[in-house]
């Protein structure tokens, strides 16, 4: 599998629009890979990971191909992962001769995209998913979790599996609830994690809930470890900054090296 990070900030982006703290000012002056936009993710070219304001950026950026998509998953309704107003751009006034983008969202997504794609005439649409149900889509199948994040949003971490591998996308969320944790028991071996880090190496405080930060994507992977999950052979990817964790790309590198995680930047792809 392979998978295209095209956006990996939290809600602000970073820099943020506004915004003097020492994260913005360091991240505008360096450039590069300290510049992040808001998080969304691309599998094998064909299932997109969230659909947030920054996607018509994106596309134009990655010029990834929409006939290709079989779907789009939605980790939760946050608006720096779903962005309705632009999914009306599928109807028919707006972009032509396409297919149907299939969207996958539990309670609160669904119902926002499904307001917006009733008024598509058929260039979008959505399928309600709940967390412990597995579905599939394509080639992939897909088991939605409880995440530890804002309730409202009905949040959810995917384990996506096809061609004989298996990832994990977890993002935003803290340090899992203990049914997702029962589910994962029962997942097997990941060869793929990415994991929340919007709180970065952590020195801020605890990011246990609602985000993570290094250290608690350690505890995270050490339980996992515990529990066969992961081996050395799985792939660990940090990803989802925010300027608010504190460190810009190049302050993460050294430490997540430590303990051989990627971090994500934009663009960056990884295949396992
Ligand atoms: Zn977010
Ligand atoms: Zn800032
Ligand atoms: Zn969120």
């Amino acid at each position: 599998m392979k998978i295209k990070y095209i956006g990996t900030a939290a809600y602000e982006g970073v820099p943020s629009p506004f915004c003097n703290c020492r994260v913005c000012k360091k991240a505008k002056e360096l450039g590069g890979r300290n510049i992040r936009s808001r998080s969304q993710a691309l599998i094998n070219d064909e299932l997109l990971i969230d659909f947030n304001a920054d996607t018509v950026f994106h596309y134009h950026k990655y010029g990834f191909d929409w006939e290709k998509l079989c779907g789009c998953l939605i980790t939760h309704s946050h608006c720096d992962h779903l962005y309705p107003d632009d999914i009306e751009i599928a109807a028919r006034g707006y972009s032509h001769e396409h297919r149907t983008l299939n969207f996958y969202a539990a309670q609160s997504g669904y119902e926002i995209i499904k307001a917006v794609a009733d008024k598509t005439d058929g260039g979008a649409a959505v399928t309600l998913v709940r967390a412990g149900e597995r579905f599939t889509v394509g080639k992939y199948s897909v088991l939605p979790m409880w995440a530890n994040h804002s309730e409202m949003t009905s949040p959810v971490i995917y384990s996506i599996t096809a061609d004989g591998k298996k990832m994990l996308y977890a993002h935003d969320t803290g340090i899992f609830p203990e049914k997702t944790w029962q589910l994962l028991s029962g997942e097997g071996r990941f060869d793929f994690l990415s994991l929340d880090c919007t709180g970065c190496l952590g020195l801020g405080g605890g990011w246990r809930d609602g985000h993570m930060s290094l250290v608690t994507n350690r505890e995270t992977v050490e339980r996992m470890r515990g529990l066969n999950l992961v081996d050395e052979n799985t792939k660990i990817v940090v990803n989802h900054f925010s300027h608010n964790g504190g460190q810009i790309y190049d302050e993460m590198l050294e430490e997540a090296k430590k303990y051989n995680y990627i971090v994500s930047y934009d663009g960056m792809e990884i295949e396992f």
